[in-house]
């Protein structure tokens, strides 16, 4: 077996619970992908780990044991997985969840999404896809009901290696199903699928009536699935803003998915930005304004990035605000700390007065590692301005 020697810092960090190894600069990267043993500066044996570079590090430590990954290995993370997710499993009203969830499910670098009957795998790193045909034969043991299942491969070079993985082929778009509303969905197309599932209990609070009898504007709307959620929910209108203009048609997918009338319901095709100044010039105004802009991006205009920029959202929101009105602002940073995105936003708040009426993370089936903050990626805070 490989054995890699490592700093005392990386064994502090294994040892507080912390799976995913750092990736150090690219010139001290081993050389060497796979399993491997761990040892202390002083010699000792720490456990076994996996390297294979992903984007946010060089491997995942696995165990204090000397464990070996094949079918049973699998079969009882799934099987722990799976246990953990019986309440999902049970609900009628939801038909998509995450099945297995990285460290938080003892195995970094892997995801398992359902979407209905089908499963959907994202590897992260050329290891683990290595590592296929093992892992779905212990998959298709604990979960036989699923009927087939696509794959995502999201390392560098892996964009043309996605599709169909075994089983039945799933249509070109069907219909899920969460807390009772329909969404339509597609699993062999891109790295996306139609949905973020992670925000799954954001679309609850809105299909619960959080915007009921109120006008909201969806801001970064991707497919609008806050805007249906709202809209199920009772929402009196909504206006959907993304720049992509394939956001439309699949928006509409998700409405048509619901029987809902566009009648109150928006799409716009535009820039976040220019829409304020739009909306502004146009005096529109809303009672919730949602934001969930991507961590970071950059056109011929502007670059944008949630650590430094999330603020100028959130003032640009204010100006658009019916009094009294309320902002769901969200983002997906993994780099950014809770602490650091409440500073954000209250630095776009200014001089507003408003309360942070609730936080919310990454749902259940999304399970996280408790001892590694950042593997809780997901931070949603409701903010009633002038409460
Ligand atoms: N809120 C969505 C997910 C947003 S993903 C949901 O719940 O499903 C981020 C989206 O932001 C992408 O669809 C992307 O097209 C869009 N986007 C990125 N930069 C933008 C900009 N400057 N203006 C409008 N949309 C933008």
């Amino acid at each position: 077996m490989y054995r890699l020697t490592i700093s005392k810092q990386t064994e502090r960090k294994i040892a507080s619970g912390i799976q995913l190894l750092d990736r150090p600069e690219e010139q001290e990267l081993p050389d060497h992908q796979g399993l491997v043993d761990l040892i202390s500066q002083k010699g000792t044996y720490l456990g076994r780990a996996y390297l294979s570079p992903q984007n946010k590090g060089m491997g995942w430590f696995l165990s204090t044991e000397p464990v070996t990954l094949d079918v049973a290995y699998f079969v009882s993370l799934f099987e722990v997985a799976k246990a953990k997710r019986q309440a999902y499993a049970l609900d009628p009203g939801t038909t998509a969840y995450r099945l297995f969830n990285q460290d938080g499910d003892d195995f970094g670098g892997l995801t398992v999404d359902r979407y209905g009957d089908f499963a959907l795998f994202s590897w992260y790193n050329t290891f683990v896809y290595s590592l296929k045909e093992v892992i779905v034969a212990a998959f298709s043991q604990v979960f036989p009901e699923l009927l087939g299942a696509y794959d995502k491969c999201r390392f560098q070079g892996g964009d043309s290696l996605s599709g169909h993985l075994y089983g039945q082929e799933a249509p070109e778009t069907f219909i899920v199903l969460e807390n009772g509303v329909s969404y339509s969905v597609f699993l062999n197309d891109g790295l996306m699928t139609g949905i973020f599932l992670d925000q799954h209990e954001v679309r609850g609070r809105l299909v619960d009536g959080l915007a009921a009898g109120q006008s909201l504007l969806n801001l970064f709307s991707y497919t609008a699935a806050f805007s249906v959620a709202a809209a199920m929910g009772g929402a009196s209108q909504t206006t959907s803003v993304d720049l992509a203009k394939r956001s439309r048609d699949l928006s509409r997918a998700h409405f048509d998915a619901n029987g809902l009338d566009m009648a109150n319901h928006g799409l716009v095709v535009m820039d976040v930005f220019d829409y304020f100044d739009y909306a502004r010039k146009k005096g529109l105004s809303y009672d919730v304004i949602i934001l969930d802009p991507p961590s970071f991006a950059r056109n011929k205009k502007r670059t944008f990035s949630v650590a430094k920029d999330y603020h100028k959202l959130v003032s640009a929101s204010l100006d658009l605000l019916k009094p009294g009105g309320t902002i769901i602002a969200s983002t997906n940073a993994s780099n950014l700390s809770l602490a650091a995105f409440k500073k954000q936003l209250a630095k776009g708040m200014g001089q507003q007065a408003h309360r942070f009426a609730q936080v919310q993370q990454l749902p259940a089936d999304f399970a996280v590692n408790p001892n590694d903050e950042s593997s809780n990626y997901l931070k949603v805070v409701t903010i009633e301005v002038n409460p």
